[in-house]
């Protein structure tokens, strides 16, 4: 987080507190290109129990994760289906293109499918041979682009099986995975049931500096390890990383209801003057624009000039995301500061227009 700033343009902001430092610190560690970092190791383990999953491998981030699950499970010319607001399509620089070279079919499966079943149903290719052939499927679970929202279990549920009943992978980009099941005390591992490979970051709402994991059965996971290495990602004492890891699964998971409670308060707080995407808050993302037509970009510098950092969401929205560095007095400050920013904005493009 800078300095002195309310930093709530994203969970990645959060920098290691101090006794998981110590943790990081004092971890035992090897090296783990030799399979021989005790630390990493047991990370794996647990996280791969914590899932319900064989295996499990420590990746730098999870754009790597989502990447290797593709790579190990379609190739060149195969057809992956997924959200058209998925975080692969928006925020991983096209990397299918380049490391699985598999054809991404972005659909309305989340972002405004009412009936996903339905969605895939039509998006699935037909077996003639000029067709890509579909390979798989990926859900985001929360959303990102759809502030926070999670997938039911029972929609996870459904896709699964149709997943299983075309022979097709499922891939979880459950970044915020930690978040839905803290939201719904649906436990990570029935998440993670229906689904053949599941990738979850340490680096959001879990404090961790660095890491994600991506679990699956054995196979499929040391074929990741192969790719992992061949992307420049087989890393040498990762334990110092895994430690923090560890910590946060440890101490920072149950908190991040404090997260959901705060993105709630705040996006009742500035619901008279902004519309809220989702209202309230399902996770720790608010998704919010403007009701007297303030202008999203304006607005974000003003803010920033007064030390609010907020960022920009899918088209006019902006976006707030509550983390283990905004307590209550920040969130108080934010909303406040939002508010009084905004009115002052909107008074001035009033005077202009009265003016004209
Ligand atoms: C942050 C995030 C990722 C991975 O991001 P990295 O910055 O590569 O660690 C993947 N999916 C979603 C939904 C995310 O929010």
């Amino acid at each position: 987080m800078r300095n002195e700033s309310i930093d709530l343009r994203s969970d990645t902001v959060t920098t290691p507190t101090e006794p998981m430092r110590r943790a990081m610190a004092f971890a035992d560690v090897g090296d783990d290109v030799f399979g021989e970092d005790p630390t990493t190791n047991l990370l794996e383990e647990r996280i791969a129990t914590l899932l319900g999953k064989e295996s499990a491998l420590f990746v730098p981030s999870g754009t790597m994760g989502n990447q290797l699950a593709l790579a190990v499970q379609a190739a060149a010319g195969d057809e992956v289906i997924l959200d058209s607001e998925s975080h692969i399509v928006h925020y991983e620089t096209g990397a299918p293109s380049l490391i699985s070279r598999v054809q991404l079919r972005p659909i309305p499966l989340q972002s405004a499918a009412d009936d996903p079943i339905a969605a895939l149903e039509e998006a699935v290719r037909p077996p003639q041979y000029y067709y890509p052939r579909t390979r798989g499927v990926c859900i985001e679970n929360t959303h990102n682009r759809l502030s926070g929202a999670i997938l039911s279990l029972e929609t996870v549920r459904a896709i699964g099986a149709w997943c299983r009943q075309h022979g097709f992978f499922l891939h979880c980009d459950g970044a915020r995975l930690w978040n839905a099941s803290v939201a719904t005390g649906i436990s990570l591992a029935d998440y993670a049931a229906p689904c053949t490979t599941v990738m979850v970051c340490l680096s959001k709402g879990l404090g961790a500096p660095v890491g994600s994991l991506l679990v699956g059965p054995r196979d499929l996971i040391v074929a990741a390890r192969r790719w992992r290495k061949m992307l420049g990602g087989g890393m040498r004492q990762t334990g110092i990383l895994a430690a923090a890891g560890l910590y946060a699964l440890d101490h920072h998971i149950e908190r991040l209801a404090d997260d959901h409670a705060r993105a709630r308060r705040f996006a009742e707080a500035i619901a008279d003057d902004f519309e809220i995407m989702l209202d309230p808050p399902p996770t720790n993302i608010v998704l919010f624009r403007s009701r007297r037509r303030v202008s999203s970009a304006l607005l974000m510098t003003a803010l920033a000039e007064r030390d609010i950092l907020v960022s920009p969401g899918p088209s006019d929205w902006l976006r707030a995301v509550f983390h283990l560095g905004i307590d209550d007095d920040r969130l108080l400050v934010a909303a406040t500061t939002m508010l009084r920013v905004h009115s002052e904005l909107a008074g001035r493009a009033t005077t202009v227009l009265e003016r004209q």
